[in-house]
């Protein structure tokens, strides 16, 4: 007799052929079968009497099969099966089209179960083509009650799955439930077996909920169990603690050409506290493109330096060059009244500049590496190099990720190790402008600390966002020109690099063509993508950042960070193309300096959820808002992308389940709290040793 981990061909009726079928779905062996949840229900839960049936609605009709016969259609096209059923109220007539076999599986004397809708034609009321099966001794699965709906494959369909299903369902007594009992008796949660057989087999609605709330639960305990594992591991890690320096912190706050934002001051504040203690930071400062972060960053890492007798050192990791010599610049700008060296290491470049004298020395990556070793430089700002380069610390104590999104775990861990002092962990701040709604991060990661920037500063002007269709390019492209002609300059995203596509979608290539050749001859216009070498990269950004370019035609390669005062426009082609966190990115490349700035969304689609997603970025300049609202419409993995390592693939729970997941948390806390090594839970304990617990913030 088959088990769980046997193979699906063990099932009576699978063979090779649709053991392969299955394998597309990942479904391999018996307990993958039972774990192919339906992700809807059709509701034939009521027999509805043929003199009670109502047209244009669905119904489960039960009778018995009085007449049935192939016909062909008046132009002998197509097979017409026709029967007629009677149940104790009235005759109904059936009609399957080119399903000749049909009349091979049903006899006249059969009690068959309909499933289907009601229409009527012109000989009165009729079900057409509806799901049928025949009653035998096991009673309808397919046509009555809560008929559950898989994704399927090529060659599988419905009926075939639930047929599967139901030949191994018995099999899901035999799934090891290691959620612990207290907490399946505090929260009135269903076995796992019960679970699965409700969700496949669901006798009622209540049915539906009770099993999607347990394995909802499932999921979400899980993640709070690694984040509370992860917490504990935190706890017994030491960290340099590094004394706040009220007076040096107050000058250099008073020093800046503004004055912070009530959320900068109180972000900085948090993470001044963190940096004080002796376990390690983790720290996540969230903030909507433009809304200073990195000022907040400086404030911490000017802690770190000026605390003269630690000798420690802070490291800020951006994801491309162009990023990180803009931190360098910026912070460079930032530091000019303080006694603090700043290097630049990344895989082309490598500077160090010590405001004391203004100078600013170009090193070789060996002479750096020197520098950093001996405590030369007390705050280094780079890209990945700062990880793959034989680099090492005198004595790391801080390290910053500017949209650690684009990083692994690893590479973060990697700098870690290379933080020269073995005994201590580095503080860890993650900087982001993909907003993560707090209710998500603490869905995810419990064990990390939050800090958000709300509120932009004031001198900000609101950048109008307009839906462009195809009839307004022209007129739009006379707006661009005399942006230009008064000094600005555009960016203009596009959602391909090369013609490739078949779907007629804008390429960088196609587009900067056109625009060059055709409609702008007399500006300057370059493109930007992530095909160029590195050094071409940042050449075709420094003009732009220079002004000597007047348009870039980009890929999304642009949406990280780039600060350029003087753009005003940001004009996105087949803007349906990319999502709403990703949108809102890019319009936040403009609108950076003192220019009333723009943001043009082209779009051919005539989808609504497509217009309705646009529609929401031209009303709301919300980050956070937009980014809830595309959470829910796409979910986690396509918002954050597949490079957002650690983001758990949720298939029940939902991420906006704020009390499930409260009670997740508790729960998990309790029982770490109980039995921090899970040995009277060793199921529990089996289960989590598989996870994969490297949590994507916290590492
Ligand atoms: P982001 O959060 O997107 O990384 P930045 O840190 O690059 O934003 O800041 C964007 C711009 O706003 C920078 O030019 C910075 O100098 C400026 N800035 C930061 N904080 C303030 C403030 N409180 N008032 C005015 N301008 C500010
Ligand atoms: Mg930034």
């Amino acid at each position: 007799m088959a088990s769980l981990n046997s193979s699906i061909k063990s099932i009576p009726r699978v063979g090779e052929t649709t053991g392969k079928k299955l394998l597309k779905l990942d479904i391999e062996t018996v307990q993958d079968l039972l774990m192919h949840l339906p992700f809807r229900y059709e509701d034939y839960s009521q027999v509805t009497k043929i003199n009670n049936l109502v047209i244009n609605t669905n119904a489960n009709v039960v009778g018995t099969i009085e007449l049935i016969q192939n016909k062909k259609s008046p132009r002998k096209r197509m097979n017409i099966t026709e029967a007629l059923i009677t149940d104790d109220t009235e005759q109904l007539r059936v009609i399957w089209f080119n399903q000749p076999f049909i009349i091979k599986s049903l006899k006249p004397g059969d009690k068959i179960s309909l499933a289907g809708k009601v229409e009527s034609d012109y000989l009165g009321i009729v079900m057409n083509s509806p799901m049928f099966e025949k009653i035998g001794y096991q009673g309808p699965i397919h046509t009555q009650g809560l008929i559950p709906n898989y994704r399927l494959t090529y060659g599988v369909t419905q009926k075939q799955m639930r047929f599967l299903i139901k030949q191994v369902i018995d099999k899901a007594r035999e799934i090891i439930d290691w959620l612990p009992g207290e907490v399946k008796r505090d929260l009135r949660l269903l076995d796992i077996s019960d679970a699965i057989q409700k969700i496949h087999f669901p006798k009622t609605l209540k049915d539906i909920e009770e099993a999607k709330k347990r394995l909802a639960f499932n999921e979400l305990f899980l993640l709070q169990m690694r984040a509370q594992i992860a917490r504990l591991q935190k706890e017994s890690t030491k960290a340099q603690g590094i004394p706040f320096l009220e007076k040096e912190t107050k000058k250099f706050v008073d020093s800046l050409p503004f004055t912070l934002t009530d959320d900068q001051k109180k972000s900085a504040w948090q993470i001044l506290l963190d940096l004080e203690k002796s376990t390690p930071m983790t720290r996540l400062l969230e903030g909507d493109v433009g809304s200073g972060k990195t000022v907040v960053a400086a404030i911490a890492m000017l802690n770190v330096a000026l605390n003269d007798k630690l000798e420690a050192q802070s490291a800020l990791m951006a994801p491309t060059e162009i990023l990180a010599k803009q931190h360098y610049e910026g912070i460079k700008k930032l530091y000019s009244d303080t006694n603090i060296n700043l290097g630049l290491f990344t895989r082309s470049e490598q500077y160090i500049f010590d405001p004391r004298t203004k100078i600013e020395e170009k090193f070789t990556k060996k002479k750096i590496t020197q520098a950093i070793k001996n405590h030369e430089v007390n705050v280094v700002i780079g890209t990945h190099s700062l990880v793959q380069e034989s680099l090492e610390f005198k004595n790391l104590s801080l390290v910053i990720i500017d949209e650690q999104h684009r990083f692994g775990v690893e590479q973060r861990k990697e700098l870690i190790n290379k933080s020269g002092n073995p005994d201590t962990t580095p503080h860890f701040l993650s900087m982001t402008a993909t907003p993560i709604p707090r209710s998500l991060a603490m869905a995810l990661f419990c064990d990390l600390d939050i800090s958000i920037i709300k509120e932009l500063p004031k001198n900000r002007k609101p950048i109008t966002t307009k839906l462009v269709y195809e009839t307004n390019r022209n007129d739009t492209y006379v707006f661009i020109r005399n942006q230009i002609k008064s000094g600005r300059q555009a960016f203009v995203v596009c959602p391909l690099i090369d013609e490739s596509d078949k779907l007629g979608v804008k390429s960088v290539k196609e587009v900067y063509e056109r625009l060059s050749k055709n409609i702008f001859p007399n500006l300057n216009i370059e493109m930007l993508h992530g095909r160029l070498k590195a050094k071409e990269k940042d050449d075709i950004m420094n003009r732009f950042i220079n002004n000597e370019t007047n348009i870039l035609v980009s890929t999304s390669i642009i949406e990280v960070g780039v600060d350029i005062p003087n753009a005003s426009i940001m004009m996105i082609e087949d803007a349906e193309r990319f999502g709403l966190a990703q949108l809102h990115q890019f319009r936040g490349r403009v609108g950076r300096g003192e220019h009333q700035s723009y943001c043009l969304l082209f779009t051919e689609s005539q989808n609504k959820d497509s217009l309705e997603r646009l529609g929401a970025l031209v009303k709301s300049s919300d980050g956070f808002q937009l980014a809830q609202m595309d959470l829910k419409m796409r979910g986690p993995g396509e918002v954050f992308g597949t490079a957002q390592k650690g983001f758990p693939d949720l298939k029940v729970a939902n991420l906006f389940d704020h009390i499930l997941i409260k009670n997740a948390q508790d729960q998990a806390e309790k029982i770490i709290k109980e039995d921090s090594d899970l040995k009277i839970y060793p199921a529990l304990r089996e289960k989590i040793s598989r996870m994969d617990t490297d949590n994507y913030l916290a590492g």
